[in-house]
């Protein structure tokens, strides 16, 4: 029995626009193949994140970058075939009663090459500085209304490190737990304990939903060239290791 096979519907939870498609796109289109339903909700807008050089360069800390951000996600959710999207702060991401908010990018410093760790000027309502209790009431108050069968996010290193990662992999992590849910970590390398998959066949669709994140980055042929200037292969590789809850 394969992980891939049976999900009713599948939520997967991100930190910032572009990571749904960079490290889960391929498994999404998978998943949209299968007939599985696929939510997705996105912890923050990528506000710290660059920009890439060019007509979107003016952009880079201001408030119009975050809606491009959210006008660019939509795009890739409708390229990837994901039947709804959610904010997390907003409902129905958000506890009944409480106030909507925003949970913004806390930004990151590279400590070496591939590895990166909190920056020291996060802002109060950062995603990463924000109560792990608030962040997980608010994925469970979504997880309640969807009933997903299966919920995806990050390992506990965050993929790479970036704090929001974490961030979103400890309260979905966390969430899951509370609601008797199903829980995958996402690997981008073969560890030993997970299930791992091979989706060449999605390749065109992942490219064609990375060019929709054009702010935050190009694609050259099959490479992903990062505004920083970092190169990356298109992934169509990917592993879960599955953490089983008891229902509730
Ligand atoms: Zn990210």
């Amino acid at each position: 029995m394969s992980l891939l096979d049976g999900q009713r519907s599948v939520l997967f939870v991100h930190a910032h626009p572009d990571d749904e498609t960079i490290s889960t796109g391929a498994l999404i289109a998978e998943f949209v193949a299968r007939d599985s339903r696929v939510f997705l909700l996105t912890c923050s807008r990528g506000e710290r994140g660059e920009v890439v050089d060019g007509p979107l360069t003016a952009l880079a800390g201001t408030e119009e970058l975050a809606r491009e951000r959210e006008l660019e996600l939509e795009r890739a959710t409708g390229i990837l075939g994901i039947t709804e999207r959610f904010w997390l702060g907003e409902p129905p991401a958000r506890v009944d009663g409480l106030e909507p908010r925003r949970y913004r990018d806390s930004g990151m410093v590279w400590i070496r090459p591939g590895l990166a760790g909190p920056a020291d000027d996060a802002a109060d309502d950062a995603l990463s500085v924000a109560p792990l209790a608030e962040v997980t009431a608010d994925i469970a108050a979504l997880i309640v209304r969807l009933r997903p069968s299966l919920v995806i996010s990050y390992d506990d290193g965050g993929g790479y490190g970036h704090p929001d990662h974490v961030r979103a992999h400890d309260a979905a992590r966390a969430a899951t737990t509370a609601t008797g849910t199903a829980f995958a970590e996402v690997l981008e390398a073969p560890a030993g304990d997970e299930e791992w998959f091979d989706l060449p066949q999605h390749l065109a669709v992942v490219t064609d939903a990375l060019r929709a994140h054009a702010s935050q980055l190009t694609v050259h042929g099959t490479e992903i060239v990062h505004s920083g200037g970092q190169r990356e292969a298109i992934g169509t590789s990917a592993g879960l290791r599955l953490h089983p809850h008891p229902a509730v």
